[in-house]
């Protein structure tokens, strides 16, 4: 009953009421009586009205400007130690400039590329 397990299931159903709440305002997913502006109304009510997908792009870039600053210099590259090397994550998300991330992100641009060309 108390077991984490019935807690997510209750928030993704709280999740799922909210999320049929929302009503589109200016071609924007907007949900009536979440607190706009703020991380909690685009996560916890999934409203992407422009105060709050606004509110997610500052926590979003507050969040890279801290994992970034946690980077380590290390033979002129700028290296995460908990990122996951080798991943396009590591380079893109965590910043890292290792080898195997460069090498990672390297593959991912190329495939992206590859993708917008199919689906042009
Ligand atoms: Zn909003
Ligand atoms: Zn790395």
């Amino acid at each position: 009953m108390n077991s984490r397990q019935s807690q997510l299931t209750r928030r993704r159903q709280k999740l799922a009421v909210r999320r049929a709440e929302r009503e589109r305002i200016n071609g924007d997913l907007t949900h009536p009586e979440a607190p706009h502006g703020t991380l909690n109304g685009y996560v916890n009510y999934e409203c992407r009205c422009g105060r709050c997908r606004d509110a997610q792009r500052r926590a979003m870039a507050q969040n890279r400007a801290y994992v970034r600053a946690q980077r380590i210099a290390r033979d002129g590259a700028l290296i995460h130690p908990q990122a996951p090397h080798g991943t396009a994550s590591g380079r893109f998300y965590w910043g890292c400039e290792c080898a195997p991330c460069r090498e990672a992100a390297r593959r991912q641009r190329q495939h992206n590329r590859h993708r917008t060309k199919e689906n042009a």
